[in-house]
């Protein structure tokens, strides 16, 4: 599998060196009508009518969450008759509902990956179509687009904040304001990813603000996220959304594990 950098996207564009002579006259006509860019899965071409940045066979690759999902969380559940996974079943959330586009498993672990840590920025624009998709499905009324916070020391580390970019794109093609900056992470909760739910929460305690509550008073909030894992993280967002005067709070994450 291919993987796709600015560097040999470019290159891939100018024929990658495997083209040549008529071949390359012909591709580079095709361009001008047909303007291409490449599958982010196998960096096969794309027609330009493959909105999404996958070709048919990667897309029909993705791990959809096509079932039955919690009615709360969004997680995937085994039968509709659930209605609530375990943890929603025990846990008063603090937003309205919440919906995850993909079950966290391959190939998106892979893309969200590549997304995070190589700094691969374009994938961020692809990962954010599907979310703008079901947000669109979702009859959810949202005017304001908030990405969950980074602390400035993870800011620094890892160079950009993937829920911003992700909602950049999301409100650019929903039509809705995005506002970075209002919701602060103020405490530096480190890696939580081995915590269980009691300690994240422990840790996550106060960890938000909001520093301008005038731009949220009174409006309902879509709250972006690449990973939702047990929710503690919205949860303590959305309590600080919530008492700076927002009214409904909805979740849109990328990718979730299963809670069955
Ligand atoms: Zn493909
Ligand atoms: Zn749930």
């Amino acid at each position: 599998m291919r993987k796709l950098t600015p560097d040999n996207m470019d290159r891939a564009h100018k024929g990658g060196g495997r083209k040549n002579g008529i071949n390359l006259i012909i591709s580079a006509a095709l361009d001008l009508i047909y303007p291409r860019v490449y599958c982010e899965l196998c960096g096969s071409p794309l027609e330009k009518s493959a909105h999404s940045g996958f070709c048919g066979t990667c897309h029909a690759s993705l791990p959809f969450i096509a079932g039955p999902r919690c009615h709360k969380c969004g997680k995937p559940l085994k039968t509709e008759a659930d209605r609530l996974c375990p943890d929603c079943f025990s846990i008063e959330h603090a937003f309205e509902a919440g919906l995850p586009v993909f079950e966290y498993i391959e190939p998106v672990r892979g893309l969200v990956h590549r997304y995070k840590y190589d700094r691969e920025y374009h994938l961020g624009r692809s990962l954010a179509y599907f979310m703008a998709e079901l947000y669109r499905a979702s009859g959810w009324k949202a005017q304001i687009a908030i990405p969950v916070p980074l602390h400035k020391n993870k800011l620094k580390t890892r160079g950009f904040n993937q829920a911003l970019l992700l909602a950049e794109y999301l409100a650019h093609k929903c039509r809705i304001a995005c506002l970075d900056g209002v919701l602060v992470r103020r405490v530096d909760t480190g890696t939580q990813t081995r915590l269980s739910r009691r300690e994240r929460e422990e840790n996550l305690r106060d960890a938000f603000h909001v520093v301008k509550p005038s731009k949220i008073a009174g409006k309902d909030i879509l709250l972006i996220d690449d990973i939702y894992t047990t929710g503690a993280t919205v949860d303590n967002c959305s309590k600080a959304l919530k008492n700076a005067g927002a009214g409904a709070v909805y979740v849109l994450t990328l990718a979730t594990g299963r809670n069955i």
